[in-house]
């Protein structure tokens, strides 16, 4: 790809409407566009960041055995009305009326989808457990849509659902999803550490909210700092059963606000222990039993009697991670986007210095970009008449880890190569080329 012909309109300056550093940096580099209040388009550059992040949450979710479906964006409002929350779901709840004057609404979520999915396709006990998921836009009337992606009203959200004959069967499929969002959010390279949470509108009774520390979040969390030693404990993940795991974090008091008593915070946890901070939440899971499965008439047949499946949800905010990730990676003081190598927008960046009499420069891009192509490297070439040194600020600042600079410097086989953060070196290309798959 050349960047003289992609769409990554580049902003000089941060633009002054964004009040924290992922929504600057988001519309800065052309990653997203707003189209109205929280409604974005995602241009190449954030879409691409947006689909490497989906990648990886799908992956972690088909590991534990979840079957990807798609669900519409629009849903009938009868099952709605099934459920009851037809009514008490309130203005968030996008309404829409078709030509037969059908109402009709946007889902802002989809357990009624999949409750009526499931009754019609799932008669006996012997199907479950029933694990699945969709990735899909949604649609909140947010009183206060801000932050760009991170409280948007159209966001993008994968969202799973379980469905098992008893209850400690439920615990078990809850088990599973918080160690497969543990696993998801280690890949994204981020510390989310799973607070004990209020159901709110989902209902029930279990839930558990997975928070990034970050001083621009939203959700107050209240922590024994101890809680991220577990969470940084590699071997515990893989090796600890599902109890084990529970077990573990269940050791250290962690709560969201809507959760906190302060004679508990004070009583469990030592004053230099204590800590009373700010985060964003990315994923949220819920177990409520047969809260929707009742009034919508979910059972299966076990020996002769009829049970109401028990039901847990489990939601990941696709779109905001992208922002997240960017409030925990960004490294302000030398203005770089410091991208996981998993999900940066592009692997290796190509720079030639172009002289208007002298294309050496820039057939010999074209060379290593088909090289690098064929090793599945995504990469691009910045064919601008720009100086090397803005160029390379360029992608300090888009956040390309691996940058190949073809300036006056180069030899023959011999170019300058940077990672980035560290310093620019004289490299040999098949050198070159060996660091960048070793690290892929
Ligand atoms: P919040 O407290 O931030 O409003 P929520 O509890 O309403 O979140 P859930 O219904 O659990 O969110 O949705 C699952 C995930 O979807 C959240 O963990 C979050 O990452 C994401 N999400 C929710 N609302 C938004 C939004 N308005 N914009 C972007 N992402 C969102
Ligand atoms: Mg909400």
């Amino acid at each position: 790809m050349y960047f003289s012909k992609s769409l990554i309109p580049i902003l000089k300056n941060n633009p002054s409407e964004a009040k924290i550093k992922s929504h600057q940096l988001m519309l800065r580099t052309g990653m997203i566009k707003q189209s109205s209040a929280g409604i974005y388009s995602w241009l190449p550059l954030g879409f691409k960041v947006m689909k490497k992040i989906e990648q990886i949450v799908r992956e972690e979710q088909d590991r534990i055995g979840a079957q990807e479906i798609l669900m519409p964006t629009i849903q009938s409002s009868e099952i709605w009305k099934e459920s009851g929350r037809y009514d008490d779901y309130g203005e968030e709840m996008l309404r829409i009326k078709d030509r037969q004057n059908r109402e009709l609404l946007y889902g802002p979520t989809n357990e009624e989808l999949i409750t009526e999915i499931f009754r019609s396709s799932i008669k006996s006990y012997k199907s479950l457990p029933q694990l699945m998921y969709h990735i899909q836009w949604k649609f909140r009337d947010e009183l206060r849509p801000r932050f760009g992606v991170m409280r948007c009203r159209e966001f993008y959200m994968k969202d799973a659902y379980s469905f098992d004959l008893l209850d400690e069967d439920a615990q078990h499929s809850y088990n599973k999803f918080f160690l497969s969002y543990l696993k998801t959010f280690k890949r994204l390279d981020l510390s989310a550490i799973p607070m004990a949470a209020d159901t709110g509108p989902i209902g029930g009774n279990l839930s558990h909210e997975f928070v990034i520390i970050a001083n621009t979040g939203e959700s107050k969390i209240y922590t024994d700092r101890r809680i991220f030693d577990v969470n940084n404990d590699e071997v515990a993940l893989d090796k600890k059963s599902l109890i084990d795991l529970r077990k573990e974090y269940n050791k250290y008091y962690a709560v969201t606000d809507e959760k906190f008593n302060q004679n508990e915070f004070d009583s469990n946890v030592t004053s230099e222990n204590k800590l009373e901070t700010k985060g964003i939440e990315v994923g949220h899971i819920f177990y409520f039993g047969d809260k929707y499965s009742k009034p919508m008439n979910a059972s299966v047949d076990f020996n002769g009697s009829k049970e109401f499946v028990k039901m847990g949800s489990y939601g990941v905010g696709v779109s905001r991670l992208v922002g997240a990730i960017i409030e925990a990676k960004y490294d302000e003081k030398n203005e770089i986007m410091k991208w996981p190598l998993a999900i940066s927008p592009y692997h290796c960046a190509i720079l030639p210095q172009i002289n208007k009499n002298d294309k050496a420069n820039l057939e010999k891009a074209l060379n290593i970009h088909e090289y690098l192509k064929s090793k599945n490297i995504d990469t691009i070439i910045d064919d601008t008449d720009e100086s090397i040194s803005s160029k390379m600020k360029k992608f300090n600042l888009i956040g390309v880890p691996f940058q190949i600079i073809l300036g006056k410097k180069s030899e023959d086989d011999l170019v300058e190569f940077k990672e980035i953060g560290k310093d620019v070196t004289k490299t040999k290309v098949e050198e070159i080329y060996k660091i960048i798959i070793n690290k892929l």
